[in-house]
């Protein structure tokens, strides 16, 4: 079993748009600019952005965190997301997820200009996405595949089974690799809650890849994988001494692999190191530098 190491790869990632970075401020240009906006205080959220900060510096960029109150009116969010959109100063918006319960989420995704959206959630980006068009990638999704690149893992004609159908993580990395993608072009086979138990286990016991996002400690098992397989493990589960699990029990399904995700250290990274990789996509599509 050989661990695919989400730090190592995000670290290349973000040395390479340093290096990039530090060419386009030597030659006049601003630093690229990310801008997080967080609507109440949520301790996970507290830990994501504090992340995509400090990648934010790692990587050269100016991050700014917009702190807005949790009972903050839905009307005067989308005003804020406005102000941001007209901001020539940012490339890139976040509104971190999950907003305060009384908001609408789709409001506030559909509301975010999509050449600003490096999230990717926003329709035309999703949709773009979905037909093979250029387009702002889902950060999870798109960190998957630059994990799986980064550590030439073969998709084309492979059978892959995503668990877990979010709009964020299960539903874009199933399309992604079933997409004419340099990532891609694999069969795809995406199972939710609905999906019966045993065709479930039809699936993953004969996947090549599994990616699994469900949000459940231990779901996937030894029992339901074949030898050989390789496991995405997107969950980040918090357990109650603090600690922090993925989706699988890795400690028997890691002796069937060829690969796996460490949780921490594998999925979280990339997501980040995927922001990171639009938000110069965005800073570049705008100053067409060299
Ligand atoms: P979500 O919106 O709660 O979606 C979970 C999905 O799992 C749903 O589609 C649900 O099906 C499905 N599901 C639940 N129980 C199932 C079962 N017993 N069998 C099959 N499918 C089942 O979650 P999410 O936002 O995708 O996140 C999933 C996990 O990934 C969470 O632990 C989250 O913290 C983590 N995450 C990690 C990153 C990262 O960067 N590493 C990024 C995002 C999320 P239904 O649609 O039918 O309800």
């Amino acid at each position: 079993m050989k661990l695919l190491d989400g730090k190592k790869c995000a670290d290349h990632l973000v040395a390479d748009i340093a290096g990039k970075v530090a060419g386009y401020t030597a030659a006049g240009l601003r630093k690229p600019h990310m801008t997080i906006i967080l609507a109440g205080s949520h301790a996970p959220s507290e830990s994501y952005v504090k992340s995509k900060l400090a990648s934010c510096r790692k990587a050269g960029f100016d991050g700014e965190l917009v702190r807005l109150p949790e009972k903050i009116a839905e009307a005067e969010l989308l005003a804020r997301i406005w102000d941001v959109n007209n901001d020539a100063g940012t490339d890139g918006l976040i509104v971190q997820l999950p907003v305060p319960k009384h908001i609408d989420k789709q409001n506030i995704i559909n509301a975010i200009a999509p050449e600003k959206d490096i999230d990717g959630f926003h329709p035309a980006n999703f949709g773009r996405m979905t037909l093979g068009q250029k387009a702002f990638r889902p950060a999870t999704a798109y960190g998957i595949c630059k994990l799986l690149q980064f550590y030439e893992i073969p998709t084309r004609g492979k059978h892959c089974v995503v668990i877990g159908r979010s709009n964020i993580v299960g539903k874009p990395i199933s399309i992604m690799l079933s997409n004419d993608f340099d990532i891609g072009n694999a069969t795809v086979t995406l199972t939710h809650i609905e999906t019966p138990r045993e065709l479930l286990l039809d699936e993953t016991r004969r996947a090549d890849i599994v990616i699994v996002a469900v949000g459940i400690p231990g779901f996937i098992t030894g029992d339901m994988v074949k030898e050989g397989v390789v496991l995405i493990d997107v969950g980040i589960n918090r357990l109650e001494n603090g600690g922090i699990v993925g989706d699988v029990d890795f400690e028997n399904v890691s002796k069937k692999c060829s690969w796996i995700t460490p949780v921490p250290g594998g999925v979280g990274r990339m997501t980040v190191a995927a922001l990171l990789i639009n938000t110069l996509i965005a800073y570049q599509n705008k100053f067409k530098p060299g």
